[in-house]
């Protein structure tokens, strides 16, 4: 049976050096005033243009991001590449609001889906919908379409049109894409399209991937009708299985707007229906595609043996593992070693936009309670292992 305890395997890739520099960065996240205050300090630096994009590029930048631009990332492509785990290029820019800047986004996203048809090191590409759309007209949208008014019907379907297109572009590059899943508030509608998109451009094999949150209590339902219709009409359902990233967010939009909350009522029950959905989608791996997207160790160790009970090969293709960059090595670099495919979230973009991306990796990172993070924990057994001091 697989281990995730073997740092060796998991941090092979990094020279005594970059142990130490990441030992060093882990143990100041660890501390929440520190990271509480490095985000006042960022925002007021960059709000007076000071120029600290050099200290942010070497240090929290160079963990958990790929580069600037795509060109800058093919290094860590291949480092990644030496360990046979796959890169997915994740354009990390967010809050555009101009339909000049949504457009470049949409041409960012389809120059990933080139890189990626040149290199079989980039096995996905993917996108957010809020990154290529007006998110006050897809708020509206996901409430009801009929109501929008002349004006946002008009652009409403323009972000449609830069949908279709990177669909396109991924299914004629044959490249698979995730659409990632966001708030509840854009989901019904990022559903809608998802949906569209697979029935188009997946009746062979999966290109298109919706995203499922399985935080939310109604989304084993929703992955049971997804699956349903996509054996009724004919095609492959492609997902990527996630628990979501919003939850503190979703409760408290909802108690404010005084609907009820979304999420699932504990931990225990998200985790329940994490390994549910993979039950489920394993079943049906005939006509379905899984992306494990987790840093959870249970869950992919259960995954492991679903795939083992289902007589799935480690290398199939229509079951992967994800990680995000700089996080959870001991568990991708595992996996891979005993064969199973694996890739990583590599994000990537102007340090400037990756700001509010990094800070969220900070705040993820600080202790609970004085306790050692788990990512500290690891480097400090490997450097153990190593015996450096
Ligand atoms: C490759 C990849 C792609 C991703 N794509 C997306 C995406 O498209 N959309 C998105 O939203 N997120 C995405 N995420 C983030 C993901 O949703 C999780 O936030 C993150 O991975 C932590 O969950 P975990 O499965 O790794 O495991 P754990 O660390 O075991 O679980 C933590 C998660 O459990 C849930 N949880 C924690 N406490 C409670 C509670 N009290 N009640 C109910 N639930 C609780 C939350 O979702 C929390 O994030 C992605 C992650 C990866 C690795």
């Amino acid at each position: 049976m697989i281990s995730f305890e073997n740092t060796e395997i998991a941090f092979a890739g990094k020279s005594d050096k970059d142990l130490a520099w990441s030992h060093r960065l882990f143990k100041l996240m660890g501390k929440p005033w520190l990271v509480s205050l490095g985000k006042g300090l960022t925002n007021f630096a960059l709000a007076i243009r000071l120029p600290i994009r050099g200290i942010i590029k070497k240090t929290i930048f160079r963990q958990f991001c790929g580069g600037e631009n795509i060109q800058e990332c093919r290094t860590k492509i291949q480092e990644l590449a030496n360990y046979k785990v796959g890169t997915i290029l994740d354009y990390s820019v967010e809050g555009k609001t101009t339909e000049e800047d949504l457009d470049k986004t949409r041409d960012e996203i389809i120059a990933t889906i080139t890189e990626a048809k040149k290199n079989d090191s980039i096995p996905f590409s993917v996108f957010k919908v809020t990154g290529i759309a007006q998110t006050d007209v897809l708020r509206k949208a996901n409430k009801s379409i009929e109501n929008l008014s002349e004006s946002e019907s008009a652009n409403f379907a323009i972000a449609k049109k830069r949908v279709e297109a990177i669909c396109q572009a991924a299914f004629d590059a044959n490249v698979p894409v995730f659409i990632d899943a966001e708030d509840s508030w854009f989901q019904d509608i990022i559903d809608a399209l998802a949906t569209e998109m697979m029935e188009r451009y997946n009746s062979e094999k999966a290109i298109v991937f919706n995203t499922i949150q399985m935080y939310r209590h109604d989304r084993l339902a929703f992955l049971q009708k997804s699956m349903e219709e996509a054996l009724s009409k004919g095609y492959h359902l492609g997902i990527k299985l996630v628990r979501g990233a919003y939850m503190e967010k979703e409760r408290e939009v909802a108690q404010e707007e005084g609907y009820p909350s979304p999420i699932q009522p504990d931990k225990a029950t998200t985790d329940r229906d994490y390994d549910l959905a993979l039950e489920y989608l394993v079943k049906n791996i005939d006509k379905a595609a899984i992306c494990a997207g987790t840093h959870n160790e249970n869950s992919s160790l259960y995954l492991v043996e679903l795939m083992e009970e289902h007589g799935i090969s480690k290398d199939d293709k229509r079951v992967y593992f994800a990680q995000l960059l700089g996080m959870s090595d001991h568990i991708s670099f595992n996996l891979t070693h005993a064969g199973y495919n694996v890739a990583k979230y590599v994000p990537y973009g102007p340090v400037k936009e990756v700001i509010p991306y990094l800070m969220r990796r900070a705040q993820e990172n600080t202790s609970v309670a004085g306790q050692t993070g788990r990512e500290l924990k690891l480097i400090l057994e490997e450097k153990q292992r190593r015996k450096l001091n």
